[in-house]
């Protein structure tokens, strides 16, 4: 019998406690503030946006949102970056990517001070978690591991395979489990035997963004298994793993939706409270 590792809950609990010490802080005289950026009029970017903003309101941070024009320029926003840099209220700065094609991401990651990159994509941060001292972590691997640690899942000596290699997800999460002593495999579009070294893991991730990828034949019996996916199907969110047959295998298991995707944007809040504390001198 499986157990559901359930989003929502465990959501709830690190926001509880984000909104508890942003009110200390407040009590101090420090505000909490985050800078989101938007550029365009991508209607799942303006989804996540807004969700953002209603978090930070939620739990007493100040949120100040950007929302640029499609066409402007990459000077433009690079001056606004610079500008929020300098900005003493604004702890934390968010450009929602993608961004539109004319504009040059890397340059737009590099522009935010690394100790106001609440994202973790900075160069800077990305070298610190790979040393393994760091403040920030990118917010979904960051928000599977409080899942872990919420459910008392051990990963020291554990078999962890992460299907998917990208920057935001796959890297930083496989780095993540090392940290804590996994003995970790990175698999991707090119991994041979894929079936054979997922049926290994004690703990399986996936994140590939391909409905239903992950099906029971690949999963070890108890294995505890993190869906990452978000894919819209027919209007519908369908994870990247078939809940429906590997749940009879696993121990542990996250749903989509409801499971990884509520803890990225708690995650975020997280950081930019790390932020806020780091740039006050606060412990
Ligand atoms: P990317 O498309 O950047 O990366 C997907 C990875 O999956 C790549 O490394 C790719 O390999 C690998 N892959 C693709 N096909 C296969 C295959 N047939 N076999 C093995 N590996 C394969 O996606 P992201 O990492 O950005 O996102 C992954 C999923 O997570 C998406 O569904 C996304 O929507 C979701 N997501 C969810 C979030 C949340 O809050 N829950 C946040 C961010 C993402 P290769 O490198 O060789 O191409």
């Amino acid at each position: 019998m499986y157990k559901l590792i359930d989003g929502k809950v465990i959501s709830a609990a690190v926001k509880e406690r984000v909104k508890a010490e942003v009110a200390t802080l407040k009590e101090q005289g420090i505000t909490t503030g985050l800078a989101v950026i938007i550029v365009g009029e991508d209607p799942a970017s303006k989804v996540y946006v807004n969700n953002k903003k209603k978090a930070c309101e939620a739990l007493g941070i100040i949120s100040e949102e950007y929302a640029l024009l499609e066409t402007t320029t990459q000077e433009e926003l690079l001056s606004l970056i610079d500008t929020l840099n300098k900005k003493e209220s604004i702890n934390g700065i968010l450009c929602q990517l993608p961004l539109p094609k004319h504009l040059d991401e890397t340059a737009v990651i590099n522009a935010i001070l690394p100790e106001k990159d609440v994202d973790a994509f900075h160069p800077i941060n990305v070298g610190k978690i790979m040393q393994g001292d760091f403040d920030f972590v990118p917010c979904t691997p960051a928000g599977v591991m409080e899942m872990l640690a919420f459910e008392g899942i051990e990963i020291a000596g554990k078999t962890c395979v992460v299907i998917g290699r990208s920057n935001i997800v796959g890297k930083p999460m496989a780095m993540l489990l090392l940290h804590k002593n996994g003995t970790v495999t990175i698999c991707h579009s090119r991994t041979k035997n894929l079936k054979e070294v997922c049926q290994n893991a004690d703990i399986l991730v996936a994140a590939v963004g391909r409905p239903n990828f992950v099906t029971a034949d690949m999963v070890k019996e108890g294995a505890v298994v993190i869906d990452v996916g978000i894919n819209r199907v027919d209007g519908k969110l369908i994870g990247d793993v078939n809940f429906g047959e590997v749940c009879e295998k696993a121990s542990y298991i996250t749903p989509v939706p409801g499971g990884v995707g509520p803890m990225t944007i708690a995650m975020l809040m997280q950081n930019t409270l790390t932020a806020a504390k780091k740039q006050n001198k606060v412990n």
